[in-house]
């Protein structure tokens, strides 16, 4: 999959590149580490993402050139759909990219449905920027010190800074590689988690009180309503993180944060230790992603989603 990888590159000339709504640390590096490489081999490379880029993301080489509006298509010869496990997980404008005449996918989701015909997906790998080091590798190119950045960025938020299950000897061989390619661990991190402005403290206060324990203490949550982000002045992506505070108790298998969207559905990340599968969870209300780190987005009353949410964690503990 890789030789055809790479083939595509080489007889395109024109790219896009994009990923899932919602940024991540693994989904920006990934595009920019991506198009740095192809931009070094003289191609024409843009990247189109429906969101904003998030502010502690905004120090990435490359991330002022990123567009939020889809360009004209016409040009465009492959379109590179990074870190999603469908193609609709690009927003709004998935159908229209969908369109580009040729598709590839990187991707790491263990519930990855194979929508393209040339895909290099590998759930073992802890993030798409361990697949993008070893494209470029395979391929025979430079990684620049730009791309180390974008590609360690990638894979330190992805392990959650080198601790969940997938900080597996891939992402820390890789790691130990950017590093000697001119990443910067201390200057990345200080950007990454201590870059906060202090609505991201006033949103967390507000959090922290709906702090609830259930399951015998094995699941614990937190809510952030639109309220609650509307008198912090924070922004959503300031709840980034929140959810890995109910995993931090003692006994807690199962964390999960309740973000309100504006459209009053609620946005669910599930975080879990160990074999505890919250992917299975997520799925039952048509979301996915990994064995330790789900998400999905459900409409209802909260305190309904919630029932809900529980009846799923039991259903998926008895068929375990
Ligand atoms: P987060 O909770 O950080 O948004 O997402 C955790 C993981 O679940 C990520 O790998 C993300 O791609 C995946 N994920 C989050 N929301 C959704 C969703 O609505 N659908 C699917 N398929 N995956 C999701
Ligand atoms: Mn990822």
């Amino acid at each position: 999959m890789l030789r055809r990888i790479s083939e595509r590159i080489g007889r395109h000339r024109i790219f896009l590149i994009t990923a899932h709504e919602r940024l991540d640390g693994d989904a920006l590096g990934s595009e920019l580490a991506l198009c740095h490489m192809l931009r070094n081999l003289g191609k024409e490379a843009t990247i189109y993402n429906q969101d904003r880029t998030p502010g502690n993301y905004l120090f990435l080489p490359g991330s002022d050139q990123i567009v939020h509006e889809l360009p004209p298509l016409d040009p465009f010869e492959v379109a590179f759909i990074l870190d999603c496990s469908e193609l609709d997980r690009v927003g709004e404008e998935s159908a229209r990219i969908g369109t580009i005449p040729n598709l590839v996918n990187i991707d790491h989701h263990v519930s990855n449905g194979g929508f393209c015909d040339v895909r290099l997906i590998d759930p073992q790998a802890s993030s798409t920027g361990e697949l993008i080091f070893r494209l470029v590798r395979d391929m025979g190119l430079a990684v620049t010190a730009e791309m180390a950045t974008c590609l360690y960025t990638a894979i330190l938020t992805d392990t959650g800074g080198f601790r969940y299950g997938n900080t597996r000897r891939g992402a820390l061989l890789t790691a130990a590689d950017l590093v000697a390619g001119g990443a910067d661990p201390q200057w990345i991190s200080e950007n990454v988690y201590e870059a906060d402005p202090p609505a991201r403290l006033r949103l967390l206060a507000a959090a922290l009180p709906t702090l609830t324990l259930e399951e015998g203490g094995r699941v614990g949550s937190l809510v952030v309503t639109q309220k609650a982000l509307a008198d912090a002045g924070a922004l959503p992506e300031h709840a980034e993180g929140f959810v890995d505070l109910p995993r931090s108790i003692r006994g807690v298998e199962i964390s999960i944060l309740y973000a309100e969207l504006p459209d009053g559905r609620f946005k669910l990340s599930l975080r879990s230790k160990g074999k505890v599968n919250v992917e299975r969870v997520a799925r039952t209300f048509g979301g996915g992603g990994h064995i330790n780190a789900a998400g999905c987005r459900v409409e209802g009353e909260l305190s309904e989603i919630r029932r809900r949410v529980i009846e799923a964690i039991r259903t998926s503990a008895a068929e375990a």
